[in-house]
């Protein structure tokens, strides 16, 4: 059985106080209401990192997870964070390839699978975030480019490691725009990711991987992504800032 997943991407926001406050709200909801088969992720900024996991560390439905990372262990990059130092203070997950990243910092599927790597060498689970444009969209050609990201990113993975990464898959023109793709538009590209992925592993390979849905994603319309037979649980942006819309949307399985 897959696992379902709920992350929150708090993206740059809040100040570490808020962060504090809004996490335990969720960790004390999220015991008695979210099912014990969904896993629930926090991704704050990484100035949160540790306090966040000071509140999630002793229980085991809500986990602590990174917005990125580098790809290099130490060294002279500035303003950068290498993986050992996110697996020092906790983090289990870590998001890559945001199509925030790939648009504002250029980091392209080459970079991204060169993280993936390191990610999973220490034993972290990456959110491989894809997804294509509005025009992408129009044009018609929106599932080649995305599996492709896929392929480029992924699929020099082993049989083995492909299975430990989870990918998002996000509409850049439903982020934090308020238009959600219809579960039949998320449906018919998380199929075809998985058929993707059963073509080059195989279908136990494909059945065996969490694909997320994440843009616009609110308590209104979990529900029906969530049910999608290959919707396996979302990424949220703006609805994982308030502990209430987070957790509800976590109970939408
Ligand atoms: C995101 O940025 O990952 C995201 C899904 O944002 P929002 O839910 O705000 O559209």
């Amino acid at each position: 059985m897959r696992k379902k997943i709920v992350a929150g991407n708090w993206k740059m926001n809040l100040l570490p106080e808020e962060g504090k406050k809004l996490t335990s709200e969720i960790v004390n909801m999220a015991g008695d209401e979210v099912p014990n088969d969904v896993t629930l992720v926090i991704c704050p900024p990484y100035t949160h990192l540790e306090s966040v996991q000071k509140l999630t560390g002793d229980q085991e439905k809500v986990f602590l997870g990174a917005q990125n990372c580098h790809t290099e262990e130490s060294g002279a990059y500035t303003g950068e964070i290498s993986v050992p130092m996110l697996k020092a203070i906790g983090t289990s997950y870590v998001i890559i390839g945001h199509s925030e990243r790939r648009e504002y910092f250029s980091e392209t599927d080459e970079f991204l699978a060169k993280k993936t790597d390191k990610l999973l060498s220490a034993g972290l689970t990456p959110i491989f975030c894809c997804g294509e444009s509005l025009e992408q969209r129009e044009g018609g050609k929106y599932v080649s480019f995305v599996t492709n990201q896929i392929s480029n990113s992924l699929f020099h993975l082993s049989e083995d490691e492909i299975k430990k990464v989870v990918i998002a898959y996000e509409p850049i023109w439903a982020i934090g725009t308020g238009l959600t793709a219809s579960p039949e538009q998320a449906q018919e590209m998380h199929e075809a990711i998985r058929k993707h992925l059963a073509e080059k592993y195989n279908a136990d390979v494909a059945n065996s991987i969490s694909i997320l849905y994440g843009g616009s994603c609110k308590p209104g319309n979990a529900k029906e992504l969530f049910a999608c037979e290959d919707v396996d649980g979302g990424l949220i942006g703006g609805a994982s800032l308030k502990s209430r819309d987070f957790v509800d949307i976590a109970k939408s399985y």
